[in-house]
């Protein structure tokens, strides 16, 4: 059976894809902060749900995590993310950069420090792949100034991926970037206009049909090819 490990599997569409994967015969590594949450999921997604205790930011928690099995990844799908600090306080004329350092922290360097540290056990799938979850808001062709932070930081992972789309290309381990759409989920908020568990559906399709040919490519959560 395939195995995924999802990040921030906890809530929100790391949850939704969670449930997909689920559904689709995917053992499922959850990633998530609280024991409580660890407790309840497993109770209530049964035993292809495992969930791993980590704070992304954690490179112990990380190492100690990936090396607490031996067990094959197909695929890592970096969720995990922050909207960084309150509007008003990350514009590019008003920054709270210690706020800015964190959401780089989070949505940049962590995606990169999660692949590093499971690659070991990437390498033992027949056909392992990296997706992280970007969003449109990234988007070079577009110059609208507000969440200054939260913009640069998903810019700076679509780099930071096809960097690493590059790098593990010889070793035929492909590298993709998800824009999930606007989603109804706490960082999302009540006025979206797609459901977790819509898009959930689509990054699982889009993930079953992304391979080596298609390395280092960003996606729209329908499977479509977008631009950087
Ligand atoms: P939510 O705020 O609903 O969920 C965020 C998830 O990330 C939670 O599981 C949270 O866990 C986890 N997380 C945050 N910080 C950390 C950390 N330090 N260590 C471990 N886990 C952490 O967000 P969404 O589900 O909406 O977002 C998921 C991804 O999709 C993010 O990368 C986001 O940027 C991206 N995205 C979302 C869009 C939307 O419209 N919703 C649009 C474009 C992109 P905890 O409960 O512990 O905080």
């Amino acid at each position: 059976m395939p195995v995924m490990l999802i990040t921030g599997a906890n809530r929100g569409i790391g949850l939704a894809v969670a449930k997909v994967a689920l559904a689709r015969g995917w053992t499922v590594l959850g990633s998530m902060r609280r024991e409580e949450d660890a407790d309840r999921l497993a109770a209530e997604l049964g035993p292809l749900f495992r969930p791993q205790l980590f704070d992304v930011a954690d490179r112990d928690a990380l190492a100690a995590s990936a090396a607490s099995s031996p067990q094959a990844i197909d695929v890592l799908l970096n969720n995990a993310g922050i909207i960084g600090p309150d509007g008003q306080d990350q514009s590019a004329l008003h920054m709270d950069f210690d706020g800015f350092l964190r959401t780089l922290e989070i949505n940049t360097l962590a995606p990169l420090a999660v692949a590093q540290a499971f690659l070991p056990r990437l390498r033992k799938a027949a056909q392992p792949r990296i997706l992280t979850i970007s969003s449109q808001m990234s988007w070079m062709g577009y110059a609208k100034s507000d969440r200054v932070a939260y913009r640069a930081s998903k810019a700076a992972v679509n780099k930071v991926m096809q960097c690493l789309a590059t790098d593990l290309e010889p070793e035929n381990i492909a590298v993709g970037l998800i824009d999930p759409g606007w989603v109804r989920t706490d960082m999302g908020g009540g006025e979206a206009d797609l459901t977790a568990e819509e898009v959930a559906s689509g990054i699982v399709g889009l993930i079953e049909n992304f391979d080596i040919t298609r390395t280092g490519r960003f996606f729209r959560w329908t499977g479509e090819e977008r631009e950087f």
